[in-house]
């Protein structure tokens, strides 16, 4: 999160705001000169089940049709906080355990932090073609 928040502060050094604090235009949407700077945008992105809420964000809002446009910093930091490449803590590899049943072997690491140990039951929630969410059974409902 730090480093989109770097690359944010990047861009937005880079270059003019597009839509200065303080200044009206134009609406490309409704062509009323009712387009106000904003420091208060907000967008959601969802990946699964989740929804990370992004605050603060500049950009502008039309006051007569609320068409909003996000300065093009925000959304190259936003593109570049997509979930999908933020939620992988670990990497594991699926391979042939024997005949045609592949296997994972899980790094130390996720064994360690998640306490598995041999014969756990885990059960595996399928989001979407990419995406699944693994969760050990706990011990607590056996
Ligand atoms: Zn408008």
């Amino acid at each position: 999160m730090e480093a989109v928040h770097e690359l944010r502060t990047r861009l937005m050094d880079d270059r003019p705001r597009a839509f200065p604090p303080g200044q009206t235009r134009e609406c490309p949407a409704c062509g009323n000169c009712a387009l106000e700077s904003r420091n208060d945008l907000i967008r959601e992105t969802i990946v699964g089940a989740m929804a990370l809420v992004h605050h603060h964000l500049h950009g502008a809002r039309c006051q007569h049709c609320g068409s909003e446009f996000l300065e093009a910093y925000e959304d190259l930091a936003l593109e570049e906080a997509r979930p999908e490449d933020r939620l992988a803590d670990y990497e594991a590899k699926v391979t042939n355990v024997s005949g045609r049943n592949l296997g994972t072997y899980w790094p130390k690491d996720v064994v360690r932090v998640m306490e598995l140990s041999n014969q756990d039951a885990l059960e595996v929630q399928i989001l979407d073609p990419d995406t699944m969410i693994v969760r050990r059974k706990g011990k607590t409902e056996e």
